[in-house]
Formats: C-alpha cells, structure tokens, sequence
C-alpha cells in the first residue's frame, strides 16, 4: 500500500507537476494532498499515477495529461490536436478587451483559434461581443467547439473551417482581428525539445521564417477591419521590430508593441483607417 507522500516522493518529477498529477488521479484539492498524505491508496489509483508519471518523464506536456490547463480565469480542455494556452497570451486577450473598450456590440475575428482560448476569453468577459474563430484543422476546432458549449452560456462564437481568413463572409467586418499565429522558424532548434515536441507543429511553426503566417495575416486583415478597426498579434521574442515594419508598410498607423509579464515584446499592433 502507497501513500500520497509515498507517491510524490517516489516519481521522480519535480513535485509541482507530481502534485498536479496526482491531485488530478484522485479527484484531491491541494489541501486534501497535505491532510490526506498518509493515507493508503487503492493499487488502482497508484497504477494511474504511476502510468501519467511514467508517460510525463518521457516529455509529454503535464496539460494534455490532466486535459485541461487554466487561461484567463477559464479551465479549457487541451487534446495533442491543439496548442496549450500559454500564460503570455492572455495579455492579447487584454489588448482585445481594451481595443473594443466603450464599442457596444462589437465583433472579433479570432485567427487560428486552436483551444478556443483568445475566442472564448473575450466572449467571455464582454457579455455583448460576437467572436468569430476560424482555425484550419478540423480537430481543433472539435476541441474549441467542445469549450465554447462548456464555458459560454450563450452561442457568442461563430466557428470556421479556415485557412486565415480564406473562408470568412467577405461582407463581415470586425472592429478587432487578433492572432496568436504558428510564429516558430523551421529551423529553431526548440521544436525538436521539450513539451513542444508533442503539440501539433502547424500550431508552432510556419514551416519557413516565423514570419509567413504574420505576413499573411497582416495582408488580409485590412479587408475586414471596420474603419479605425485594431490588428493585434503575438509573436516571438525576437520578431517585434519585424511585425512592426509589416504593419507600418500595410498602411496600419498607431503601431506599437506590447511587452508581456517577463518584460518581453510580445504582441504589436496597430490601428487601419482607410
Ligand atoms: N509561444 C509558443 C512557444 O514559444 C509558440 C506559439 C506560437 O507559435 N504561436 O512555445
């Protein structure tokens, strides 16, 4: 018979992610994990540990093993068919929120969706927003569906199968377009280690510069900005300058780029008047 501490001690991971693992076998808060420790365990709850500690050692991402990691106050299910949330992301929900500030009933194209996660946060935090999200893979969007049903209580996001903005109603148009694109170069060395190695590689790179999915965006997402209508996107740690330029020479004014929690550029932006 193994205890909780038994357990923890035992698995060979940091004990943060061996906490999260096993709180999440037992169904346990975190309080229950200190006054519950030394109680024995039935083999069977031991042997489902022991399975996610074994497949965890091996890289897989602590998110898809629980299937769900938190984003923006949400808990959102994440599958290997979808980029996990990532805490710096939040901050283009933020610019969103504050691009549609004081513009009732206003719309948002969320472009590459995956989760759900940008989509779903605003519609989340402004009652009277309608999103529309488009992500290219079926199975993403299967899993983003799956948490607008679970998370909304009301039908505020408008799923499209979508290359960009290829099959978007041309007659829409949207006072805010955000994007948190595959914005990895092919050759950077971190999409062979790590948890990046187990999420889909078309959420993580464009398969040439990082910058292909950005130019692409930056492109087309004039035509369906109302007028003075705000671009936001994420991008990497060393592409701001260059998304900058991209905006400028598209004709956007009020460009800027905002740094996330660790200080870093993490999303640029501007504004399109024509
Ligand atoms: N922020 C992610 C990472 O560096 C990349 C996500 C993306 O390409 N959009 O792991």
């Amino acid at each position: 018979m193994s205890t909780a501490a038994e357990l923890l001690r035992a698995a060979g991971l940091p004990q943060l992610e061996a906490r999260i693992l096993l709180m999440h076998v037992l169904g346990w808060r975190r309080t229950e994990l200190i006054t519950r420790d030394c109680e024995s365990l039935d083999p069977d709850t031991v042997a489902r540990f022991e399975a996610l500690a074994a497949r965890r050692l091996n890289g897989e991402p602590i998110a898809q093993l629980t299937g769900t990691r938190e984003f923006f106050g949400l808990e959102f299910d994440v599958t290997p068919d979808v980029l996990i949330p990532r805490p710096e992301t939040e901050l283009l929900v933020e610019l969103a929120l504050e691009a549609i500030a004081g513009t009732p009933n206003p719309r948002v194209l969320d472009l590459g969706t995956g989760t759900g996660a940008i989509a779903i946060s605003i519609a989340h935090a402004r009652d009277d927003a309608r999103v529309w999200a488009v992500d290219r893979s079926v199975e993403a969007l299967a899993v983003a569906r799956g948490n607008a049903a679970r998370l909304l209580d009301r039908n505020a996001v408008t799923f499209v199968e979508s290359d960009w903005t290829a099959n978007i109603d041309p007659s829409l148009r949207f006072e805010t377009i955000v994007s948190n694109p595959p914005y990895i170069a092919s050759d950077d060395p971190h999409l062979a280690q790590g948890d990046l190695r187990f999420e889909p590689r078309g959420a993580l790179t464009d398969d040439a510069d990082g910058l292909s999915a950005i130019r692409a965006i930056i492109g087309t997402a004039p035509f369906l900005l109302t007028a003075n209508g705000a671009l936001w996107i994420e991008h990497g740690y060393d592409q701001a300058q260059s998304v900058r330029e991209l905006l400028a020479a598209r004709g956007f004014t009020d460009v800027r780029s905002v740094r996330d929690l660790a200080g870093i550029e993490r999303c640029s932006g501007g504004v399109f008047t024509a």
